[in-house]
């Protein structure tokens, strides 16, 4: 819970101006901004910002509202995550209810997966971009499927390699937790980039696969999907992340981070 006080702050520091132009470039018409509208196509200007109202409002698809509402519509999120960000943009501290210590250790538990899972995904698109196995399995395939190379790195594909658990390596050598590093079933802490063999002995549980990653909304990574290019017994052809306490994969939904804009923009989606 944000105390109202600093809600009113946010407020009263937010201008719409400012707001909306780090978005949508805007001219001066009389007392009021122009610009093109962020949430629908359009090539001359019906979007409006007045400064002294306090609101945008678009006279072509009808979009309308202040500076947090802004916020919570382009970047397709909450409230609370809305306040949060202007308040980083206007240096307003957003502090919020004590919480108590099991939550707080959950919210550790979560940032610290998803630390680790970030340096998973660069780690991957490094193999995938800078290793020459990388480049002839992982980077020639892709390119093979008719992906182009801007959209491999929008996507951020990766690769896995093949021999020597050489991510289980990288992390141990970072000084990343096993527990964040290794799934547990029961407490789902861990993203499971890793796993524990019998004899006590840290794999890459996406060895020699192309690597697909996912991300939460605001493009946190939040799972990867691994698919194994080479025809092996005993061995499934795709492999995900378990579920967790940062992922569950009927919460998740594939390319959103990366198609929320243009959904938000068209008000359509193809499923
Ligand atoms: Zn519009």
């Amino acid at each position: 819970m944000i105390p109202r006080e600093t809600i009113d702050r946010i407020y009263a520091a937010a201008k719409i101006e400012e707001v909306v132009s780090d978005y949508v470039t805007l001219r001066k018409r009389g007392a009021n901004l122009i610009g093109l509208c962020p949430f629908h196509n359009e090539k001359t200007g019906s979007f409006t910002v007045s400064p002294s109202k306090g609101i945008y409002k678009c006279f072509g698809c009808g979009a309308s509202g202040h500076a947090v509402g802004f916020i919570m519509e382009i970047e397709q999120c909450s409230y609370v995550e809305a306040l949060k960000q202007l308040g980083k943009k206007y240096h307003i501290e957003v502090e919020e209810r004590q919480l108590t210590v099991e939550e707080q250790q959950r919210q550790d538990d979560r940032e610290s997966m998803f630390v680790v899972n970030d340096y998973c995904n660069q780690w991957f698109k490094e193999q995938l971009w800078e290793t020459e196995e990388g480049k002839a399995i992982g980077l020639s395939y892709f390119r093979e499927r008719g992906l182009r190379d801007d959209i491999i790195r929008k996507y951020q594909l990766g690769y896995s390699p093949e021999k020597g658990n050489p991510l289980a390596k990288a992390l141990k050598a970072k000084g990343f937790k096993d527990k964040y590093v290794i799934n547990n079933v029961d407490t789902k802490i861990g993203c499971g980039v890793c796993g524990m063999s019998d004899d006590g002995r840290m794999y890459d549980r996406f060895r020699d696969r192309v690597i697909f990653p996912l991300f939460t909304v605001s493009g946190k990574t939040v799972a990867f999907a691994g698919r194994i290019l080479k025809k092996k017994d005993n061995v499934g052809k795709d492999v995900n992340s378990p579920d967790s306490i940062i992922y569950s994969k009927t919460n998740e939904l594939y390319g959103i981070f990366q198609a929320k804009q243009s959904i938000s923009r068209k008000d359509m989606c193809y499923l």
